[in-house]
């Protein structure tokens, strides 16, 4: 196996990136059958080969979180686990500078958004999941603490886990997702098989060399690489008892259909679009900063980007002027230089997909406002996008947007605004930027979203339930709503859609 070094931004460390990973498996690495090869999205390089996971590698995969549940992780007191899930948040702490680079080179990301942003919410969730694995009895879901154990009733045992959750992540985020799925389960006594996206896998890889390093039991977690057609096979493995899946509303349905045939438990984070509600009376300057934060930052590459911008009509031309204004400003190009806004798109399918996108857009009659963009002579880029004068009707207003693409229409009314957002097949999140207490109040209380920002956008925190209605999915991932897709709850989470 051949090393490569990278040289990364100021404060970061090189990557230590081996030139193949095998499957993670019962604790260690274990060679398949086939491989396939990550590449950086900014260069097209070569980062590492990966191993395709098959049917036997799944079977083992499952086979060996069984065993760790029924013999080590289900009977291991809270209080062990926490120690073990401290071990890792430790360790991911201590590796955040190297981790951030992997993370930026795999996936596109600008080092300031990896860095920065995700590395601490990854190493947050785990210290806050942590937390919980030794008081879940008291988390109000049935046990001790509603029991009266506090004022002298006997302490009742803290609810159950499910057992094994096949969990199946997309390439938006990838250790933050796999932070979100795998910190709450292994706090709840569930073992895990994970599947990260097939443009993604570093980071999960290198998470996998932190549980052997954590001392963590063989099995309890598993990381199994591949593409589509492994996660359909982690997703609708007879052996796991619940599927927790990130991606698209399309592999969402198909999950959801084959986890209630076998009558499994399942959970769907999908996809987002937000609307981003600028008011009359907004303070134009901060929404179009938020605006540009929640959209172009990470290149669009999150559930949560705000790409459906609706600006009450007075202000509409004021805000599009400010908007503009920063679009100029932001900076693409190579994802590990500090003073990059904006880094590659995570894949050519990608690239793809927005280009006939923002193509169409324009065919449809929109307005198409880009900044001026030369992209490097490699790699996937697309320049920061802005399309204005969009109506429902048009394609580009109903799609799920995950790049560095806007939409910008203009309301009348407030009861409008929330008509027409809540018309979209999606309801992850929302922003709502107004002076008005009452309005913002108004307005998150009628929108069908997940999470409402009022006067800022895309601020998460581990101890903050976050979630989708429609076809964003059900469920939801933090806080202690969060657990309780991972416990044995009668009548837990039905869908909501
Ligand atoms: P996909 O649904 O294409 O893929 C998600 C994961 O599922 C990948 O690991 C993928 O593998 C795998 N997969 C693909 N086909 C199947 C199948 N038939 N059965 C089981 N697994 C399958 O989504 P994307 O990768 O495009 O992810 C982006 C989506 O994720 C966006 O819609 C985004 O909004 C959403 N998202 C939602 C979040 C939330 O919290 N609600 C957070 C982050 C993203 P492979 O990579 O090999 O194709």
């Amino acid at each position: 196996m051949t090393g490569l070094e990278y040289g990364a931004a100021a404060g970061s460390s090189p990557a230590r990136l081996r030139g193949s990973y095998g499957l993670f498996i019962g604790g260690s690495f274990v060679p398949g059958t086939a491989v396939f090869k990550t590449v950086s999205p900014a260069t097209e390089e070569v980062l590492a080969e990966v191993t395709h996971g098959t049917t036997e590698d799944v079977d083992r995969a499952v086979a060996v979180a069984r065993q760790a549940y029924e013999r080590v992780w289900s009977v291991l007191p809270g209080r062990e686990r926490a120690r073990y899930l401290l071990r890792i948040a430790r360790l991911l702490r201590d590796r955040a500078p190297e981790l951030a680079v992997v993370e930026s080179l795999d996936s596109g990301k600008p080092i300031r958004q990896t860095r920065d942003v995700d590395l601490p919410l990854v190493t947050a969730h785990f210290f806050y999941h942590a937390g919980w694995a030794d008081k879940l009895a008291y988390a109000g879901f049935g046990g001790a603490g509603s029991s009266g154990a506090g004022s002298g009733g006997a302490a009742a045992a803290p609810p159950r886990p499910l057992g094994v959750v096949g969990q199946v992540i997309g390439w938006s985020s990838p250790l933050l997702m796999l932070a979100w799925k795998i910190a709450p389960a292994l706090a709840c006594g569930n073992t895990v098989v994970l599947k990260p996206a097939e443009s993604t896998p570093l980071t999960a890889l290198a998470f996998a060399e932190i549980c052997a390093e954590a001392g963590l039991p063989p099995g309890v977690v598993n990381i199994v690489t591949g593409d589509g057609q492994t996660g359909q096979l982690v997703a609708g493995h007879p052996g796991i008892d619940k599927v927790a899946f990130t991606g698209s509303p399309e592999v969402g349905k198909e999950i959801a259909k084959s986890a209630a045939l076998w009558g499994k438990r399942f959970t769907l984070e999908l996809g987002g679009t937000s609307a981003n509600i600028v008011c009359a009376d907004a303070d134009i300057e901060a929404a179009a900063q938020g605006i540009v934060e929640g959209v172009f930052i990470r290149q669009g590459h999150a559930c949560c980007a705000s790409s459906r911008v609706f600006v009450a009509q007075e202000v509409h031309d004021d805000l599009v002027a400010a908007v503009r204004e920063r679009m100029s400003a932001l900076r693409s190009g190579d994802p590990l230089d500090e003073a990059t806004d904006i880094g590659a798109v995570n894949s050519r399918g990608q690239l793809d997909k927005i280009t006939e996108l923002a193509r169409s857009a324009e065919a449809d009659g929109a307005v198409r406002l880009s900044t001026p963009h030369e992209p490097p002579d490699r790699g996937f880029w697309f320049p920061p996008t802005m399309f204005a004068g969009v109506s429902q009707e048009q394609r580009i207003a109903r799609e799920e947007l995950c790049w560095p693409v806007l939409t910008v229409s203009s309301f009348a009314a407030p009861d409008e605004v929330v008509d027409r957002t809540n018309a979209a097949r999606y309801g992850l999140s929302a922003g709502v930027w107004t002076r008005q207490g009452a309005l913002s109040g108004w307005l998150a209380a009628r929108l069908r979203a997940g999470v409402v920002w009022v006067n800022s956008f895309g601020g998460l925190d581990p101890a903050v339930p976050f979630g989708g209605f429609q076809e964003s999915g059900f469920g939801r991932e933090g806080g202690r709503h969060g657990l309780e897709a991972y416990l044995d709850l009668p009548g837990a989470w039905t869908p909501d859609v």
